[in-house]
């Protein structure tokens, strides 16, 4: 039978797997439907980890997202992220238990590790892709990844001339559903061939930026654009990250802020940022250029405050408000404050 395996990470420190292997488990196994509606193929989920070990819960989650199998890819060089070893380890598996389809996660390590296993492999990459689906062309199933382009004016869909085909694709792109039965069993691998590595990991520092700025369980993100910019300064950039404080909730921002100084890049959502799927997004001052929405229209509730009633940003938003932005981050402060 046919095999889709997602490559999934781990986080090698408390041995489980992040969100994103879950979202690409349960998309790959809704593709496997997708496979027998439109040409009765068969397809199974495989997915497939690098560590030294993974929690029990993990593996049971990985299946009840969708996963048919779950290989564990386990040596003690495996501890730790050096590339090098994660791909040639992978390459070594793929080789005894080949599949047509891999999907990787476009997180920093699986955009690192990714293009290295095509590599080997010989064969393309589609990188960051928004969709993934089955098309039939000549009467054959393909496997169609759908990726922004031109600046996200344009959607192309890339099929690959060879195999495997493989696509990465940024977390929180589609959503998980525990809905698959449960199991606890794992196919160990051990790989042999891999060069020593050449590198050391001389000491881990926690990146407390990251941290601040990591959207991955934001309820409500507070969004700041280039109008709030005023007379040059920081001012209301500064008040909307306290008011984001005194009510939890994360700050982020567009490139054009990032570019001119306003906000760190961490805080950047969009097409060269995060995505984030908040339950409520709320954008002061942005214009709602397309790299920007491909990074929030998956939040729940978008509200936008905008000076232009004709901005783009309105056109995305369950609320529209024709205001200006600072006043209003003004009276929310000096209520906030109290
Ligand atoms: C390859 C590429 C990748 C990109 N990636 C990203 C990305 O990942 N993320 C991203 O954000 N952008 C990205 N961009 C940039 C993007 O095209 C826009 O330039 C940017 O998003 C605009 O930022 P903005 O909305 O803050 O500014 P502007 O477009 O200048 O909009 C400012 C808005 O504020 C409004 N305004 C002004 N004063 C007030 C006020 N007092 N109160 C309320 N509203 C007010 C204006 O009406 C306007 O709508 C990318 C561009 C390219 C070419």
């Amino acid at each position: 039978m046919k095999k889709i395996i997602v490559y999934c990470e781990a986080d090698l420190v408390n041995k489980k797997l992040e969100e994103v292997s879950f979202e690409l488990i349960s998309k790959a196994r809704s593709l496997t439907k997708t496979a027998l509606d439109l040409k009765n193929e068969e397809y199974q989920v495989e997915a497939v980890v690098l560590c030294d070990e993974i929690n029990e819960e993990s593996v049971k989650k990985a299946y009840k997202a969708g996963a048919h199998i779950f290989t564990l890819i386990k040596n003690d060089s495996l501890k730790v992220f050096y590339q090098t070893v994660f791909a040639q380890s992978f390459v070594e598996y793929f080789n005894q238990n080949k599949s047509d389809i891999i999907i990787f996660p476009a997180t920093p390590k699986g955009r690192i590790v990714a293009p290295r296993i095509t590599t080997s492999l010989d064969c393309g990459l589609v990188a960051d892709c928004t969709g993934l689906d089955f098309i039939v062309r000549d009467d054959k199933l393909m496997f169609a990844p759908t990726r922004p382009t031109f600046g996200s004016e344009l959607m192309a869909t890339i099929i690959s001339k060879t195999l495997p085909q493989c696509a990465t694709v940024r977390p929180k792109t589609f959503s998980i559903e525990f809905i698959y039965e449960e199991k606890n069993e794992i196919n160990i691998y051990e790989p042999v061939s891999y060069e020593e590595n050449r590198m050391k990991l001389v000491k881990t520092v926690l990146d407390n930026a990251q941290n601040e700025y990591d959207f991955t369980n934001a309820n409500i993100v507070l969004a700041c654009g280039y109008g709030l910019v005023h007379n040059k300064d920081r001012k209301y950039f500064e008040k909307l990250e306290k008011i984001a404080k005194l009510i939890g909730a994360k700050v982020g921002s567009t490139r054009k802020v990032v570019d001119l100084g306003y906000m760190p890049q961490a805080t950047q959502i969009g097409q060269t940022g995060s995505t984030v799927e908040a339950q409520i997004y709320v954008a002061f001052g942005i214009s709602g250029a397309l790299q920007h929405i491909s990074g929030m229209k998956n939040s729940k509730k978008i509200v936008a405050v905008n000076i232009d009633e004709d901005a783009e940003i309105f056109k995305y938003s369950d609320y529209k408000i024709v205001a200006n932005a600072k006043s209003i981050i003004d009276k929310l402060y000096d209520e906030l404050s109290k």
